[in-house]
This record gives C-alpha cells, sequence and structure tokens, in this order.
C-alpha cells in the first residue's frame, strides 16, 4: 500500500516493535558509552601515576636497605673468619709448638693485623646499623604512602567495577530484551532497518509528533503531513529518510522502561 509516495508499505506487525527496537538500541548505546567513560576514570588514571611514584620511591629506599644489609652482613662474616683467625693463630701461639722466633713473629704480626681489620670493620658495621636503622625508618614512611596509595587505587577500581557491573547486567537485560522484539519484527523490515541504521549514523526509526521528525527536529512539509494519518503505519521522514512512526504515548512508556 502507498500513502502519496511516503509510505513504505502496509506493515503486518505492531509498527510500535520497530520503534521498540531502535529505543533498545539508543539505550544500549547510551550504556555501553557510560561503561566506556566510567572506565576511563581520570581520578583512576591520577591515582594510579600517584602509586607509580610512590611504589618507585620505595622501591629505591628498599633496593638501599637491603644493599646495605648486604653489605653489613658481608663484613659481619668476614670478622666472624678473621674471629676464628686469630683463635686459631693464638692457639699456636700458646701451644708452644712454635720454636722459630720469625714464625712466632709472624703469627703475632697476623693476630695484631686481624685485630686491628677487625676493629676497623666493626666500626664500619656500627655505621651501617646506624645507616641502616636511619633508611629503616624512610622504608616505613615509604611503605605506608604505598600501601594508601595502592589502596586509593583499589578503591576507584572496586568503585569502577560495582558501577560497570550494573551497567552490564542492564546492558544484558537490554540484550534479551532486543532479542525478543527481534523476533516479533518481520525479515524484511529487519533488514531494511539495519540498512538504514548503517546507513544513518545508528538511527533507523523517528517518531513523528506534531509533524516534527524526532531526530530532523525539524517539522515536515504540510503536504507530507497530510499523508501521514495511519498510527499503524511506517513511512518515511521526508526530511530524512528514516522510517516514520506516528507518536503515541505508549512510546514514552517505553522509553521510560528503558530509561530505569
Ligand atoms: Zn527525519
Amino acid at each position: 500500500m502507498n500513502h502519496g509516495g511516503i509510505s513504505l508499505t502496509e506493515p503486518k506487525f505492531n509498527v510500535i516493535d520497530l520503534v521498540e527496537l531502535q529505543l533498545i538500541e539508543n539505550a544500549i548505546s547510551a550504556r555501553s558509552s557510560e561503561i566506556e567513560r566510567i572506565k576511563n576514570n581520570k581520578e583512576l588514571v591520577s591515582t594510579q601515576d600517584e602509586f607509580e611514584k610512590v611504589k618507585e620511591k620505595f622501591d629505591k629506599v628498599d633496593s638501599e636497605y637491603i644493599g646495605l644489609e648486604g653489605r653489613r652482613k658481608k663484613l659481619e662474616d668476614t670478622v666472624g673468619m678473621q674471629n676464628e683467625k686469630i683463635k686459631n693463630d693464638e692457639s699456636k701461639l700458646f701451644s708452644g709448638t712454635i720454636t722459630s722466633t720469625k714464625e712466632l713473629e709472624n703469627y703475632q704480626q697476623e693476630v695484631i693485623f686481624l685485630k686491628q681489620k677487625n676493629s676497623e670493620m666493626e666500626d664500619q658495621i656500627l655505621e651501617l646499623m646506624i645507616e641502616l636503622e636511619e633508611i629503616s625508618e624512610r622504608a616505613k614512611l615509604a611503605q605506608v604512602e604505598k600501601d594508601k596509595a595502592e589502596a586509593g587505587v583499589n578503591q576507584i577500581k572496586s568503585e569502577i567495577n560495582g558501577k560497570t557491573e550494573v551497567l552490564k547486567n542492564i546492558v544484558e537485560g537490554l540484550k534479551k530484551r532486543r532479542e525478543d522484539v527481534t523476533k516479533r519484527i518481520p525479515d524484511d523490515y529487519l533488514k531494511k532497518y539495519n540498512e538504514l541504521k548503517g546507513k544513518k549514523g545508528g538511527i533507523a526509526v523517528v517518531v513523528l509528533k506534531d509533524n516534527f521528525c524526532s531526530v530532523c527536529n525539524m517539522q515536515i512539509p504540510a503536504i507530507a503531513a497530510e499523508e501521514i494519518e495511519d498510527i499503524d503505519e511506517i513511512y518515511r521522514c521526508p526530511l530524512c529518510g528514516r522510517m516514520a512512526v506516528i507518536y503515541r504515548e505508549e512510546i514514552d512508556a517505553i522509553k521510560k522502561e528503558l530509561e530505569s
């Protein structure tokens, strides 16, 4: 059936289904961009940057501590070994088995030398321990800062996850609803719908209210408007070429439902 060249065909289904399909897809894309927007959270990015900074600071102090602690341990071991050597030398010296004066002197020299070295090393160890204590204080503070920043990151992440979970569930529900409504629309209309959607920025169906196209936002010419009278008919907007359906309250009800 043709109404003055602007009607498509006589539909054999509820034309509101096409409007509903469009509204569902609008809602899906709105919710999806909302998810993307939430994921690209600026606060998360800056909090993560802050965390990286304090983590780097902590790692630096920590590796400084590990390095000094390694040096302390090595000195400790050397002192231990040298004490062992001193003990051996001294027991030899006092054993009465050494008869050569030269040998005796050598042992005595070695003991003096080792004791001197140990004394120096123990001074170094003491200095290292003081330094380690100071670094350990700094490490503790850096750790607190790092933990705090990490908690901040995790909190924002969990907020984001919470929000996106809710939205993802809504999208799942919308997709289910789209499936149902799609089943009610004849294939040739679906084909037309998808064609127009591809060509016209994702919007294939408009609603005409008081002869205004909901997408063009313009009043359609009076001559064309005269032909548009059947609420169960699908027309073509003479301005944007999309499929057009006459407004009825049911449409607002669907919109409201989809927004909640
Ligand atoms: Zn239009």
